[in-house]
C-alpha cells in the first residue's frame, strides 16, 4: 500500500538553530508514526539535517538542476545531493514555476535527472485562482503531471510522489476544502490509472495549501491524500508534530 507522508518545505526560512532543535524531535516522532516525515530545508542547512535525521526522516532538496555539472552558478546537481545521503528532491513547486518562470519542460527534466540519480522526485502541481474560476483546474493539473508522466517509465513511479498544491491556497490561510482537494487527488489517481492501473495505486498524492493542525485531520481523511506538503506550519514545532501525528 501507499505510504503517507508529511513533508516540511521551509522555503527561505529557518535556521541552523531551528534544524538542531526540530530534528531530534521528529527523529522521536518518527518512532510513533507509520507515516513518513520528510523535512526540506534551505540548501545550506541539508548536511546538518542529515546527520540529526539518521535513517528516521527523510531530507530532502526543495529544487535541483536538470544539468549534470558544469558552469551553471547559484545550481545544486542531483549527484550532489545524492552524495549528502539526501532522497527526496521538490520539484515544479509553484514559487519556483511563478517566480523563476519553470517550465514544464525544465520540470521534466527535473524529474528525469533527479529519478535517474536515485532520488524521490516530488512533483508538485496545481492551479491558479484565475484558472479554478475559469474551471481549468483538472486541465491544468493533469496537464502537469503528463508531461512528466510521458517521460518516465510505469517502474520509475516508485521515485515519484505527486504533491497537489493549488496556487491560490499556497501560504495564503485558505485551504482548499476536503471535498475540493479529493476531486482533484482522485483525477489523479484516474490519470495515473490510465497508465497502470496496479501501480496508480500505489503513488502517494500530497495535498498542500495552508495545512496546519487544525485542517490536517479533515484532509488526510480523504481517500486520495496520502499526506501533505506543509510550508508555514512545518516551521512551528508543535504544528508539524501535530500534523505528522494525524497522517498515521
Ligand atoms: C508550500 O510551500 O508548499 C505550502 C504548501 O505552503 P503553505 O503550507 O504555507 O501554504
Amino acid at each position: 500500500m501507499r505510504k503517507k507522508i508529511v513533508a516540511g518545505n521551509w522555503k527561505m526560512n529557518g535556521s541552523l538553530e531551528l534544524v538542531n532543535n526540530l530534528l531530534p524531535r521528529l527523529v522521536e516522532v518518527s518512532e510513533e508514526t507509520q507515516a513518513q516525515i520528510l523535512v526540506c530545508p534551505p540548501a545550506p542547512y541539508l548536511t546538518q539535517a542529515q546527520a540529526l535525521a539518521g535513517d528516521k526522516v527523510a531530507v530532502g532538496a526543495q529544487n535541483c538542476s536538470e544539468q549534470a555539472s558544469g558552469a551553471f552558478t547559484g545550481e545544486v546537481s542531483v549527484s550532489m545531493l545524492t552524495e549528502l545521503g539526501m532522497s527526496h528532491v521538490l520539484i515544479g513547486h509553484s514559487e519556483r514555476r511563478a517566480i523563476y518562470s519553470e517550465t514544464d519542460a525544465l520540470v521534466v527534466a527535473k524529474v528525469k535527472a533527479a529519478v535517474e540519480a536515485g532520488l524521490v522526485a516530488v512533483l508538485c502541481v496545481g492551479e491558479t485562482l484565475e484558472q479554478r474560476e475559469a474551471g481549468h483546474t483538472l486541465g491544468v493539473v493533469l496537464g502537469q503531471i503528463k508531461v512528466v508522466l510521458d517521460e518516465l517509465t510505469v517502474e520509475q513511479w516508485s521515485q515519484l510522489v505527486v504533491a497537489y498544491e493549488p496556487v491560490w491556497a499556497i501560504g495564503t490561510g485558505k485551504t482548499a476544502t476536503s471535498a475540493q482537494a479529493q476531486d482533484v487527488h482522485q483525477a489523479i489517481r484516474q490519470q495515473l490509472a490510465g497508465y497502470d492501473v496496479q501501480q496508480a495505486e500505489a503513488v502517494s498524492i500530497l495535498y498542500g495549501g495552508s495545512v496546519k493542525a487544525s485542517n490536517a485531520g479533515e484532509l488526510f481523511a480523504q481517500p486520495d491524500i496520502d499526506g501533505a506538503l506543509v510550508g508555514g506550519a512545518s516551521l512551528v514545532a508543535e504544528e508539524f508534530i501535530s500534523i505528522c501525528r494525524q497522517a498515521d
